[in-house]
């Protein structure tokens, strides 16, 4: 038996509730590989999983942790081996499958990502989903050419903006964060961030479909207005990499900014990359991450915290990345 963060439904009252509790190995769900999970994070999508409702889970009991890093414990496929580091992202595991939230985990041996050389478990989970999609953000933005001004990344102070800051800036370029939280200033300079801009300033329902270009890229996690603001900003030919909703689902926009100035809107999903892309994202990641950098946004967490953790993400006032130690 092994400990795990389990989620119930009360089949009644309709009401979930999240607590520690013993799990077995038989228990677990079908798949190839069996890992002993040593780190796993807190996203967005865990404080759905874990909060009233359950948000994206579709049956209970239910283990969440939509991410984890860890070693192979038994492995049915010859990829992997006892031992192996290895880590994990997407594949809606922690949604509709068991996740990270447990001492072991067992998932099919094509979601799993060997650890690249340069980075431990913890680190790994340093970055998460959120570091991992702020990589593949970069990644787009490079493919479609950064222009020749600041970066503006929207977010800044969440889990994606923080990892993007911090990449954006050790690969050379300047970073304007947008921020609503004006205390985390010093913390968005030692990342990298050269310029802070009040989430207020960018947060207004666009009045002009096109404003002076000020933004040679963006990593977008925010959305709705603050979105539809940016592309009205973009510099020509610039590309905003869109990760999330944060701020809104709605997009109120116009197609003046694609038009009139070349605006690429890419978006970004994690879930479903191909098994070679989330190599290159995380070997990029083991190379362009600032890891003293990434070091000072760690919050170290237990499973016993998550309940109180899911319902702050959900609130925007985590700052940095939570890293969950499994077996503290
Ligand atoms: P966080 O909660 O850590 O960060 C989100 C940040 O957005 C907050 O810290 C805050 O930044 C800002 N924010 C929150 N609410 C608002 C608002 N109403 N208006 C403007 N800004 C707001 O989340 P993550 O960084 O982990 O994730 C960000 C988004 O990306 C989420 O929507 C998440 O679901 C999505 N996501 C998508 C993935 C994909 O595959 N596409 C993968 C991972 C995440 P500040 O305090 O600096 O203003």
């Amino acid at each position: 038996m092994f400990n795990a963060l389990v989620v119930t439904k009360d089949d009644e009252s309709g009401k979930t509730s999240a607590a520690v509790s013993q799990i077995g190995v038989d228990q677990l769900p079908e798949g190839e590989v069996l890992v002993a999970v040593e780190y796993s994070t807190v996203n967005y999508k865990d404080g759905l999983c874990i909060g009233p409702g359950g948000g994206l889970v579709r049956s209970w009991p239910h283990v969440p942790g939509i991410d984890f890093a860890g070693t192979v414990e038994a492995s049915e496929d010859a990829r992997y081996k006892p031992g192996d580091k290895v880590v994990l992202t997407g594949w809606r595991v922690g949604e509709n499958r068991w996740g990270g939230y447990a001492q072991k985990a067992r998932v099919k041996a094509d979601m799993l990502v060997p650890l690249p050389q340069g980075l431990d478990t913890r680190m790994a989970m340093a970055v998460g989903t959120a570091g991992f999609t702020a990589m593949l953000a970069v990644m787009a933005l490079e493919d479609h050419g950064i222009k020749d001004g600041p970066v503006l990344v929207t977010g800044a102070a969440g889990g994606v903006g923080s990892v993007a800051t911090a990449i954006l800036s050790k690969l050379g370029h300047k970073v304007a964060a947008v921020t609503g939280r004006p205390e985390t200033e010093d913390y968005l300079r030692g990342l990298g961030a050269t310029e802070i801009v009040a989430r207020g300033e960018i947060n207004e329902t666009v009045k002009r479909p096109l404003e002076s270009e000020r933004w040679g890229g963006c990593v977008d996690a925010v959305g709705g207005a603050m979105l539809a603001r940016v592309l009205g900003q973009m510099m020509y030919g610039a590309s905003v990499a869109a990760v999330g909703l944060a701020g809104g689902a709605g997009l109120p926009a116009t197609v003046v900014p694609f038009l009139l100035r070349g605006v690429n809107l890419l978006g970004i999903d994690s879930v479903m990359q191909p098994y070679d892309n989330r190599v290159r994202a995380w070997e990029r990641i083991a190379r362009d991450l600032p890891q003293d950098k990434l070091e000072a946004m760690i919050r170290p967490a237990t499973l016993g915290d998550l309940p109180q953790l899911g319902a702050d993400i959900l609130k925007g006032q985590v700052k940095g990345r939570v890293v969950v130690d499994v077996n503290a």
